[in-house]
């Protein structure tokens, strides 16, 4: 099994006289920041825009440019979207980043498919929550962890594992573990969830939908039994917090017979083949390339197929049914 460092694996005091630069003050970057800083870390919030420093000032941060925060900072935390982070590196962070300093990236993304090169003399590290920002936030404030996956990419200090480790506690997830991976098997593993498990879930829920509506349903009674009870959400919880197998338990025998009995018919070796090929594309880069391509064309599939889910029927259905449960609209 991978390794997965716990507090006590970590030290903060290495960081001691160093200031840690959070360059994006968004998801993650505002609380890995209040995390940091309650923490006893020294933090600066690098931003480029007057109302998120504002926001970074109303949280009790000093706040500076970008340029500033990595010329004033030994650990400068790449806290900006992915897609963005190529070309804000090559212009913002690179002219400050002297020998000896320390990036750490809460993605694998750009490293991994050679989108961003840092230069030799820097320590390369990576601190990847495996949680939004807001819950990053809540588990520190609710003294439990969270996991991650962390590592190292480039060593030139000698002392990038220990900052690493330091930068974790700080954030607070060594408290619950941080597994240890490469920078390629932390983006492949993310892109797979997005783009192998995801739709694929996505499309057995869309599939369930449509059986029943087809069969006469009507399709508000189907968005309440399938989504908006939340019954099928709570068991994802359970899974978490209980175990696959174990949370079964929960549900009625009647419930437990009938999925076991019935389980087998939807094995099909098509959903394996499918993933499979879409992992073959994450890994070959394949994937990396045609993103790359799509954003400098200014994302003509990307917007087209952002209008064509609107055209879902699905999309009518959990509308009407969200007004009539008073539910909000998505
Ligand atoms: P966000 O989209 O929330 O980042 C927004 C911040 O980035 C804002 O402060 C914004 O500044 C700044 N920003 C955007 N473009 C630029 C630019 N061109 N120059 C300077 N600043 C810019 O990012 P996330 O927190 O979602 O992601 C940050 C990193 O964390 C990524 O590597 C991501 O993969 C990783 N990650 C994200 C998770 C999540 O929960 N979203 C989970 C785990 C990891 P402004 O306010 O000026 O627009």
């Amino acid at each position: 099994m991978a390794k997965v460092y716990h507090d006590e694996d970590a030290d903060l005091g290495i960081l001691e006289g160093s200031t840690i630069g959070i360059i994006g003050y968004g998801n993650q970057g505002r609380a890995q920041a209040l995390n940091l800083k309650d923490s006893g870390v020294p933090v600066i919030v690098g931003a480029r825009a007057d109302e998120t420093r504002e926001q970074a000032r109303g949280d009790g941060f000093e706040t500076c440019s970008v340029k500033e925060a990595v010329e004033r900072s030994q650990v400068i935390m790449m806290l900006i979207p992915d897609e963005v982070m190529p070309a804000v590196f090559q212009s913002e962070i690179l002219p400050g980043l002297d020998r000896g300093k320390t990036l750490c990236f809460a993605s694998g993304y750009n490293i991994a498919f050679g989108l961003l090169v840092p230069p030799d003399g820097v320590d390369v590290i990576m601190v990847a929550p495996r949680m939004i920002g807001a819950g990053v936030r809540q588990r520190y404030v609710e003294g439990r962890g969270f996991p991650s996956f962390v590592g190292v990419h480039q060593d030139a200090t000698g002392k990038a594992l220990e900052i690493m480790l330091a930068v974790s506690k700080g954030i607070g997830t060594t408290k619950g573990g941080a597994m240890e991976m490469t920078f390629a098997e932390e983006a492949e593993l993310d892109l797979f969830t997005e783009q192998g498990f995801g739709p694929a879930f996505g499309q057995v829920l869309l599939s369930a939908i449509q059986t029943l509506v087809d069969a006469g349903y009507p399709a508000e009674a189907v968005m309440v039994e399938l989504i908006l009870s939340g019954e099928f959400a709570y068991s994802m919880e359970k899974i978490v917090e209980l175990g696959f197998f174990p949370q079964m338990e929960l549900h009625s025998h009647t419930s437990q017979y009938g999925s076991m009995t019935r389980s087998v018919r939807h094995m099909h070796p098509q959903i394996a083949e499918s993933m499979r090929g879409v992992l073959e594309e994450i890994r070959s880069g394949a994937f990396a390339r045609e993103w790359e391509a799509e954003q400098k064309a200014g994302l003509p599939v990307f917007n087209e197929m952002k209008g064509l889910r609107d055209l879902h029927p699905i999309a009518e259905w959990e509308k009407k049914t969200r007004k009539a449960f008073r539910m909000g609209s998505v």
